[in-house]
C-alpha cells in the first residue's frame, strides 16, 4: 500500500512543539536579559549613591580635625611653645582643650624633625615616630592628612606646619600632628554614619562579584601617596533579582517538563493507538486489535468495531471460500452427473438399438433387457437423489412421525438389501448383535430412517470387496437415544476427508470411489435426514481398515406396548386370475402403451381417460369400473382434482395414484388425500400387480 507523505501528525506536532519551545525560550531569554539589565542599572545607581554617601561621611569625619588644625597653624602660642618647650603650658592649652576630640595621638616636632612632644599624651601605648620624610612633606604642603602603620594598627594622621603670621616673611616653628587610631570604635562610628559594614583590608580591590552587596573602597595612603591599606564599605542591596531569575528558571523547567509530559501522553493516548489503527488497516492483525481494545477512550470502541469488522471479513472470506468450493464441487458434480447419467443411458440406448437392429437370441435378449432395466433404475435413483437434495435445500421436507417398530424395520432392511448384494462380492453381511433392544415402538419418520440406513449400508457394500458389512442399533437409555451403526471392512476413508465427507457432491478417495460411481449426495442426504430427526451422524474410519458410520435419533417411545415382531409379508404371486375393469387416466401415449402391454398378461378390461375431466366423466358413467390408475399430472384437470370429484360419489372405488413425483412428501400427500395407494413412474410391473392384488383382496374381504 502507498504510504502517506513524510509528515505524519506526530512529526507535525513535534515540529509545532519545537517552534513553541523555541518561541517561549526566546521569550524567557529576553525576560532574563531584561531583568539582568534592570538589575545592573539599579545596582549601578545604588552604587553611585552609596559612593557619594560614603564620601560625604568620610569628608565629615575629617572635617573636624582639619578645621582644628587650620586654627592652630598660625597660633603664636604654639610657635612659642616650640621654643620654650613648656610642657605645662602645652598640657594646659592644648592637651586639656583637645580632650573632647577622639585623638589618640598629639605630637609636636621641631624644624629639625626631632620630636618636642612625643608619645607623652598618646593613648597608644607603643611609641609612634612620625617619619622624617612625612615631616618634610608637611613642610612643603603646610597641611597633610596621611596614614601610618603602627603596632596597634593604622593611624590616621592630621599634620600642620606651625607658622608665625606676624612676620611678613612667615617664620616656621615646627610641626603639630594629631592622630586617630582606626580601632574598633572608630570603625563602628563610621559604620553607623555610613550605614554599611567596614573592613580594613590590605589590597585595594574587591574580589567578590556579589550583586547583592555594594562596595566602596577608600585607600589609606601614606605621606608619599602610597596606599598602605584600604577601608572597604559594604552595604547590602536587597534587590531580590535572584528571586525573579529563580522564578524564570522554574517556569522554564516547568515548561520543558510540561512539554515532555504532553509528548508522552500524546504518544500514549493518540499516536500509539493511531499507529495500531494503521497497523490493523494494513495487516488486519488480531494482536493489534486486542491492543487497540485496551487503548484509552474512544480507541477501545474503535478496537471493538475493528474486531466486528474483522469477524465479518472472516465470515465473508469463509463464505467466499465456501462459494468457490461449491462452485468447484458443482463443476465436478456436473461432470459426475454427466458421467453417471450417460453410463446407464448409453447402456439403455445401446442395447435397445442392438435389439432393434439385430436378431438376438432369446437368452441374449433377456440379458440385454436386464441391463436396460438396471440402467433405467439407476437413472431413477440418481434423479430421486437430486430432487431430494433440492427439496432439502428449499426446506420443503418435514419429518412425518409415526410409530415405528425398529426391530422389524431392521429385519426388513436386512432382507431387502441382502438380495441386492452381487454374488461376486465376498461379503459376510449380517445384523449386529443388540444388547439393548427397543422394547416399545419409537416415534420417528420410518421412511427417512430407512433411507438413511439404506444409504449407509449400500455405501458400505459398494466400498467393500471382501470382508464384513454389518449394521444394527442399540438403545442408550441414559442418553435417551437410539444409536444405529453401519460397519464395514472396506477401503476406509482417510482422516483428512472426514470433515468433508458429509458435504454434498463430495466424493473422496481415489479412482476406487470414482469407479464405484455415485453423485456424492447419499451421505449429504443422510446427514440432513439425521438432523431433521433430531440426531447426529459420525464417522470413524482409517484407510484400508474399513469404516464405521453411526448416527443417533432421540429415544421417544410411542406407545407403552411390547413390540411383537411382525412376520414379513409373503408376496402373493400374480396368477392372472383377477378380472375386472380398470380405468387408466394417463395423458401420455407411451406411458399408456406401457400399461396396456403390462396388463396384457392379465384379464382386465382397460378403459383410458386422457385427462382428469375425462376420468371423472367415465367413472360417473361406468359403475362397472373396479379400479382407477390415476396419473397426477394431467392437462385440463389434474389427478388430485379428479379424485376429489370422484371420491364423494364413489367412495368405495379404489384409486391408485401413479406419479413421476417420487418424493416422500408427494407420497404423503397422495395418501392423505385418500388414494388407496400409489405407484411411481417408471412403473415396476411386479409392484403394480402387487398393488392391484391388494386392492382386489381388500374388495373381496
Ligand atoms: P455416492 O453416492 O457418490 O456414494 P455418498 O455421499 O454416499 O456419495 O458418499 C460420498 C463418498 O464417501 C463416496 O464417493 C466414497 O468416496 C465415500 N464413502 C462413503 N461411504 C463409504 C464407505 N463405507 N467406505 C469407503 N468410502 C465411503
Amino acid at each position: 500500500m502507498k504510504k502517506s507523505p513524510n509528515h505524519n501528525i506526530y512529526s507535525k506536532l513535534l515540529y509545532f512543539i519545537t517552534i513553541m519551545t523555541v518561541f517561549f525560550m526566546l521569550l524567557f531569554l529576553s525576560l532574563y536579559i531584561f531583568n539582568n539589565r534592570q538589575e545592573k542599572q539599579t545596582y549601578q545607581n545604588s552604587q553611585k549613591q552609596f559612593n557619594a554617601e560614603v564620601q560625604s561621611v568620610l569628608k565629615l569625619n575629617s572635617d573636624g580635625p582639619t578645621a582644628l588644625l587650620t586654627d592652630l597653624t598660625f597660633w603664636e602660642g604654639l610657635g612659642s611653645f616650640t621654643i620654650s618647650k613648656d610642657k605645662i603650658w602645652f598640657k594646659k592649652n592644648i592637651v586639656d582643650n583637645f580632650k573632647h576630640y577622639d585623638f589618640e595621638l598629639i605630637e609636636v616636632y621641631g624644624l629639625d624633625n626631632n620630636p618636642i612632644i612625643n608619645n607623652e599624651y598618646s593613648k597608644i601605648k607603643s611609641k609612634v615616630i612620625i617619619p622624617k620624610e612625612a615631616l618634610e612633606q608637611l613642610n612643603k604642603k603646610s597641611f597633610a592628612t596621611f596614614y601610618i602603620k603602627s603596632q596597634k594598627g593604622i593611624i590616621e594622621i592630621f599634620g600642620t606646619k606651625i607658622q608665625s603670621v606676624n612676620n611678613l616673611n612667615s617664620k616656621n616653628y615646627g610641626y603639630f600632628l594629631v592622630g586617630r587610631l582606626l580601632d574598633k570604635d572608630y570603625i563602628q562610628t563610621l559604620e553607623t554614619n555610613s550605614n554599611s559594614k567596614i573592613k580594613i583590608v590590605e589590597s585595594n580591590t574587591i574580589e567578590s562579584n556579589d550583586r547583592n552587596n555594594m562596595n566602596y573602597i577608600f585607600p589609606l595612603k601614606n605621606w608619599n601617596n602610597e596606599t598602605i591599606s584600604s577601608l572597604t564599605f559594604t552595604r547590602t542591596l536587597n534587590l531580590e533579582y535572584n528571586n525573579i531569575q529563580n522564578l524564570l528558571t522554574i517556569i522554564v523547567l516547568s515548561f520543558i517538563l510540561f512539554i515532555l509530559i504532553f509528548i508522552y501522553y500524546c504518544r500514549l493516548w493518540f499516536f500509539a493507538p493511531l499507529n495500531t489503527v494503521t497497523e490493523i488497516l494494513e495487516t488486519g492483525n488480531k494482536k493489534s486489535i486486542d491492543v487497540l481494545k485496551k487503548a484509552p477512550g474512544e480507541f477501545a470502541h474503535i478496537g471493538n468495531l475493528f474486531e466486528e469488522n474483522r469477524n465479518q471479513k472472516l465470515e465473508l472470506v469463509k463464505a467466499k471460500l465456501k462459494a468457490e468450493e461449491n462452485d468447484r464441487l458443482k463443476t465436478s458434480f456436473l461432470s459426475n452427473l454427466s458421467h453417471e447419467i450417460r453410463t446407464p443411458m448409453n447402456a439403455i440406448v445401446g442395447f435397445t438399438e442392438l435389439m432393434m437392429n439385430t436378431k438376438v437370441k432369446e437368452q441374449e435378449q433377456n440379458e440385454y433387457l436386464n441391463i436396460i432395466d438396471k440402467s433405467g433404475k439407476n437413472l431413477i435413483s440418481i434423479i430421486d437423489d437430486l430432487i431430494e437434495m433440492s427439496k432439502i435445500d428449499s426446506h420443503q421436507i418435514t419429518p412425518n412421525l409415526t410409530s415405528v417398530n425398529i426391530e422389524s424395520c431392521i429385519n426388513e432392511l436386512y432382507d431387502t438389501i441382502k438380495v441386492t448384494i452381487k454374488k461376486s462380492k465376498k461379503i459376510d453381511f449380517f445384523i449386529l448383535e443388540n444388547k439393548s433392544p427397543a422394547h416399545f415402538n419409537i416415534s420417528t419418520d420410518e421412511v427417512k430412517l430407512k433411507q438413511i440406513i439404506v444409504n449407509l449400508v449400500t455405501n458400505a457394500i459398494k466400498f467393500t470387496h471382501e470382508g464384513n458389512v454389518a449394521f444394527g442399533y442399540e438403545v442408550i437409555e441414559d442418553q435417551q437415544q437410539i444409536k444405529f451403526t453401519v460397519k464395514d471392512t472396506g477401503f476406509g476413508i482417510d482422516e483428512d476427508s472426514h470433515q468433508h465427507i458429509f458435504d454434498r457432491f463430495r466424493r473422496v478417495g481415489d479412482d476406487k470411489s470414482i469407479k464405484a460411481g455415485g453423485l456424492g449426495l447419499g451421505l449429504a442426504i443422510s446427514k440432513a435426514y439425521v438432523e431433521m430427526l433430531g440426531g447426529t451422524i459420525a464417522l470413524e474410519s482409517k484407510i484400508g481398515k474399513g469404516s464405521v458410520f453411526s448416527f443417533t435419533i432421540p429415544l421417544v417411545y410411542d406407545k407403552v406396548e411390547m413390540i411383537t415382531v411382525q412376520p414379513i409379508k409373503n408376496k402373493t404371486n400374480i396368477k392372472g386370475e383377477e378380472e375386472g375393469t380398470i380405468l387408466i387416466a394417463e395423458d401420455d401415449n407411451i406411458n399408456f402403451l406401457l400399461f396396456q402391454k403390462i396388463m396384457k398378461t392379465k384379464n382386465f378390461k382397460i378403459i383410458r381417460a386422457q385427462n382428469g375431466q375425462e376420468a371423472v366423466n367415465i367413472c360417473l358413467n361406468n359403475p362397472e369400473i373396479d379400479l382407477v390408475l390415476m396419473d397426477i399430472k394431467m392437462p385440463v384437470m389434474d389427478g388430485f382434482e379428479a379424485f376429489e370429484k370422484i371420491h364423494p360419489i364413489r367412495p368405495n372405488l379404489p384409486v391408485i395414484a401413479q406419479t413421476a413425483f417420487s418424493s416422500n412428501e408427494d407420497k404423503e400427500r397422495i395418501l392423505k388425500e385418500g388414494f388407496s395407494d400409489y405407484i411411481t413412474k417408471p412403473i415396476n410391473r411386479e409392484k403394480l400387480f402387487d398393488l392391484i392384488d391388494n386392492v382386489f383382496k381388500k374388495k373381496v374381504s
